[in-house]
């Protein structure tokens, strides 16, 4: 059945109103009428199925039939700071790390990023990224419509990590502990946030710093991971809790990624 993501604001008690390209895939694509079912998901955790009662112009409305449980979400809240990555790159790491779970993702400029961001294009490649990011997330059938955020330097990326409850930056050189050691910290309902360096790496001071700020330096495993891969590598460590319940239990023994 196919899902669309409507904003807060549009989703009531008992009716969905859908506006923007979602029509024309609705009525057009999908050529859906007067009483066809659809869900609908505000982004935030509620679900609903909704059953199409009018199409007024660039407005499609639903009535609510049913609140459905937002079962997909992992039980961790994880956010992905990815160094920006040179090309096309970040359109992969967005479709990617939102079908792994991610809520959120931060673009960051680290010392070696090689990408030189023209605010210029700020706006056009955020659009890009979040149209990219609903995409994915309708088609994994996800309650949760992950937010990318606006580019951020080193400092104000330190400054967002004491928000959260555990926070590992992924590190392929010396001093690092295995990730599957470091996330059975995690709890249910926890932030945690994995951050990646670009091409070219970390600085050996941006380590320093980064771990003087409470960071945790993690291994990935022995082989040295793209800048596009570490990411989804984390993201989809199976020692990362996928459902709250009996599974999710502090590690006591874990396969490890090596
Ligand atoms: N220093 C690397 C090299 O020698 O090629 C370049 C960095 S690697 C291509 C890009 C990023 O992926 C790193 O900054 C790090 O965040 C992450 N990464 C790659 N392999 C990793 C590993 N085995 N353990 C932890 N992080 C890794």
């Amino acid at each position: 059945m196919q899902r669309y993501f409507v904003k807060p604001e549009q989703m009531s008690n008992h009716t969905v109103v859908i506006e923007g390209d979602d029509v024309a895939h609705i009525t057009r694509v999908m050529r859906m009428r007067k009483g066809d079912q659809i869900i609908c998901s505000n982004g935030q955790g509620r679900d609903v199925l909704a059953e199409i009662d009018s199409v007024q112009g660039q407005v499609v409305l639903a009535n609510i039939l049913e609140e459905l449980p937002a079962s997909r979400e992992l039980p961790v809240h994880v956010t992905i700071a990815q160094s920006l990555p040179k090309g096309e790159k970040m359109d992969w790491i967005v479709q990617k790390s939102t079908e792994l779970g991610a809520r959120c993702i931060i673009p960051f400029i680290s010392a070696r990023t090689v990408v030189q961001w023209d605010t210029s294009k700020i706006s056009k490649r955020l659009h890009r990224w979040q149209r990219i990011a609903k995409e994915a997330a309708e088609q994994a059938q996800r309650s949760i419509l992950p937010i990318i955020e606006t580019p951020v330097d080193w400092s104000q990326l330190i400054a967002k990590s004491r928000e959260m409850n555990l926070v590992m930056l992924a590190y392929e050189g010396e001093g690092t502990t295995p990730l599957n050691q470091v996330l059975p910290a995690c709890q249910p309902g926890g932030n945690i946030l994995l951050v990646i360096g670009p091409e070219g790496g970390f600085e050996p001071k941006e380590v320093e710093r980064a771990m003087a700020s409470g960071m945790k330096a993690v291994s990935l495993g022995r082989r040295i991971l793209r800048t596009e891969t570490a990411g989804l590598a984390a993201a989809s460590g199976k020692d990362l809790p996928r459902q709250i319940g009996p599974r999710h239990q502090p590690a006591t023994q874990h396969h490890v990624l090596h």
